[in-house]
């Protein structure tokens, strides 16, 4: 196990803020999952399972967390194939863009609507991520997790998946997702090809994919109404503050210009779920996650 002491939190998230944990423990092969349970007791502070950090707000100052990072399992790699269908197991610290990568270079049509979404595969499983009507819960077939130092596969009907949400019944939310077997359907390269192209610049055109940020900061309430038109009914598109600012170009991004802190993201946050409570009566909740939780 690899341990990296006081990492900052502002380089390893993509709103590139927050401050430092007490450390960072990157777990390189399965024995660490023997030795992490003693090494976290030793260090104190509340574990936190990170992937790629492009959904995370980390606050400022000293933190009382431990990064945990499962790194050691490796794939993408096809397992098996029935028929049209083909199962890919994949380790969670990979990035989903070198799944995809794979995913179009072998024929294997699903996860075309995920492309563009800079997280690892642990961490789009964890949020259920999605986009252009595909969940990543659709596909996977089953996972595997450690949790109270035992090594688990849960099948998909054993887990529960919502809106960017994943929890496994009967298990405490601080279980590590270590690879996920994902099971995909043979389809023609240029197909899946022209899909990914399409959208990747169909999300290019309408979100500030490039800039500092956390993707979308709030839930959207509902299907018809996305919490970016709330926002920007609101006045909050294009509002700057404390070098943080709602996107001009897509109101739910809210963006660190460069100088940003996480106190003055929270503000904004605090501020704009107050306004559109006040004008629409709808309760927004953060997308991102707050680390540590506020109370
Ligand atoms: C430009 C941009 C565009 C985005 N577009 C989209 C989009 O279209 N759709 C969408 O859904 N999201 C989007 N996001 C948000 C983000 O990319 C996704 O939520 C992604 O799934 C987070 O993955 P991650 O590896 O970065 O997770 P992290 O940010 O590192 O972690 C997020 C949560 O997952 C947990 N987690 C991570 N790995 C594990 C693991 N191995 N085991 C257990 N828990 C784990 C963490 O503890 C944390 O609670 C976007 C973000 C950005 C910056």
């Amino acid at each position: 196990m690899r341990e990296i002491p006081e990492p900052a939190l502002s380089e390893r998230t993509t709103l590139r803020l927050g401050g430092c944990a007490i450390a960072e423990l990157i777990l390189e092969t399965p024995h660490d999952l023997d030795i992490l349970p003693e090494r976290l007791r030793c260090l104190g502070g509340s574990p936190l399972i990170m992937g790629a950090g492009s959904n995370i707000l980390a606050q400022d100052g000293q933190l009382p967390l431990v990064l945990v990072r499962p790194r050691y399992t490796q794939g993408p790699e096809m397992t098996a194939e029935k028929n049209d269908k083909v199962f890919v197991r994949v380790g969670a610290g990979t990035p989903l863009a070198r799944l995809l990568r794979f995913c179009l270079k072998n024929g294997f049509s699903g996860l075309e609507g995920l492309v563009g979404i800079p997280g690892s595969v642990g961490g789009c499983i964890a949020m259920n991520a999605g986009s252009y009507g595909t969940e990543t819960a659709t596909y996977i077939h089953h996972i595997q997790i450690i949790s109270d130092n035992h090594i688990k596969t849960v099948s998909v009907a054993d887990a529960r998946f919502g809106y960017r949400s994943f929890s496994i019944p009967g298990e405490k939310n601080n279980f590590i997702i270590l690879e996920a077997t994902f099971v995909l359907t043979k389809s023609e390269r240029n197909v899946i090809g022209k899909r990914m192209f399409h959208n990747f610049f169909e999300k290019k055109s309408k979100q500030p994919l490039s800039a500092w940020s956390a993707g979308c900061i709030f839930k959207n309430p509902d299907p018809q109404t996305p919490a970016g038109r709330l926002l920007e009914e609101a006045g909050f598109k294009g509002r700057s503050r404390g070098g943080m600012s709602f996107s001009p170009v897509h109101a739910n991004f809210l963006i660190n210009e460069g100088s940003g802190s996480a106190s003055a993201a929270l503000d904004m946050i605090d501020e704009a779920r107050t306004a559109v409570l006040r004008r629409f009566g709808i309760e927004l909740t953060p997308e991102v996650r707050i680390v540590p939780c506020r109370s």
